[in-house]
């Protein structure tokens, strides 16, 4: 009888800890999943200049042109993956903020203003670059990315991003692009305003979509895939649709890859 009731306590108070248990590990899973579900990402992509801004032109390539082409893949390949919203600043050549051809902040404030209104996560700025010299050993990609200043958690999820595009750049044989203006050899770069600051008094990123991204809270990060003043840059990768599509997809695949994002 005393055996019986000493085993009917101990299944009575095995069964309560099976149940606490397993209360708590639902109550842990529940908050598991809470805390790794996943918002869905906005990005807004920025094919660089338009016709009231052109960009670099060279030969036969017109920047404008060719980063609008590499966006429009570059949409269509991130629209491959779940839980990603992507808008492009514009989508035909002309510019879409009415901006008068002499006053390009006012146009690069309204694309900011824009991703500000769509609740971007990012801004991705699509370029081409153009040795003003005509320095033809000036070649291949890199990033500009937010400074460390006034908030730095914006430069470390840039320089992150950055470096997941850079990658996948490479990969499509481009050479890390070692600036003169800042030759670090890393592809990742950074660049201060000599003379504007930022609240706290440290120096602004030079780049108005850079300066004005950080102050209103997201990263945002200038790709300048290849230089068209470089003959194999230019006919290896800024000469054909196809060319361009591969640049698109590379951004995408960065993109992608950093935001940690799977294939529908
Ligand atoms: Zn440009």
């Amino acid at each position: 009888m005393k055996s019986f009731f000493k085993k009917g306590i101990s299944l009575v108070l095995g069964l309560a800890l099976v149940s606490l248990l397993f209360t708590s590990n639902t109550l842990y899973s529940e908050a598991k999943s809470k805390s790794s579900a996943k918002k869905n990402i906005v990005v807004v992509l920025d094919p660089g200049h338009d016709t009231t801004h052109t960009g670099c032109h060279y030969e036969n390539f017109e920047e404008g042109i060719a980063n609008l082409y590499i966006a429009y893949y570059c949409k269509a390949e991130l629209e491959k993956y779940s839980g990603i919203t992507v808008y492009m600043t514009r989508y035909g050549f002309e510019c879409p903020y009415g901006a008068d051809p002499d006053s390009k902040s006012s146009c690069l404030s309204a694309r900011v203003n824009y991703a500000k209104s769509v609740k971007a996560d990012v801004i991705v700025s699509l370029h081409n670059d153009y040795d003003p010299d005509l320095d033809a050993s000036q070649n291949g990609s890199k990033v500009i990315v937010p400074n460390a200043n006034y908030k730095p958690d914006i430069c470390v999820a840039g320089t992150t991003l950055g470096q997941s595009i850079l990658t996948q750049l490479t990969a499509t044989g481009l050479n890390v692009n070692n600036w003169k203006l800042c030759p670090n050899g890393t592809g990742i770069v950074t660049r201060d305003s000599e003379s504007s600051k930022y609240p706290d008094g440290s120096a602004k990123d030079f780049y108005a979509l850079i300066n004005q991204s950080k102050t209103a809270g997201f990263p945002c990060v200038i790709v300048e895939h290849a230089f068209c003043t470089n003959y194999s840059d230019r006919v290896n990768h800024l000469s054909t649709p196809e060319q361009y599509q591969q640049l698109g997809i590379a951004d995408a695949t960065g993109i992608a890859n950093y935001y940690g994002l799977t294939l529908k």
